[in-house]
């Protein structure tokens, strides 16, 4: 399964923290993570294998809303930073909107992406 993990700058650390409290059942075989650039490159530091896409400012949350659209990607989870305006806000509502469109669970903040995780165990 496809999970795409994006942090914006604000909420990277938090991110990272969230992988390693997950670290069980994300490094599991079954799971695949894809992120944005720079978040994957903080959970490559941290010892996950990710597959990463463009840095988010310069497409990468279009890239993961073209993944989503093709059905490869099963899940995101995307930690936005309430608190601070970005250049590419049209990419990340695009990228809400197709999960919308396709009906994969999307969570825009640490707690329901814990929840998500945890329905995964439940499967
Ligand atoms: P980044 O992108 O992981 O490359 O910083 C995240 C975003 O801002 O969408």
């Amino acid at each position: 399964m496809e999970i795409a993990i994006i942090a914006h700058d604000g909420k990277k650390a938090d991110m990272v923290q969230f992988l390693n409290k997950n670290k069980a059942i994300l490094l599991s075989e079954n799971i695949k993570l894809i992120a944005t650039g720079t978040t994957g490159t903080k959970a490559e530091s941290a010892g996950f294998k990710v597959k990463k896409m463009l840095s988010g400012p310069q497409g990468g949350d279009a890239q993961i809303a073209g993944r989503v659209a093709e059905g490869k990607t099963k899940m995101v989870l995307f930690f936005k930073d309430p608190m601070s305006s970005h250049p590419h806000e049209p990419d990340i509502n695009m990228l809400i909107r197709i999960c919308d469109v396709h009906n994969v669970p999307l969570a825009t903040n640490e707690a329901t992406a814990q929840l998500l995780l945890n329905a995964l165990l439940l499967e």
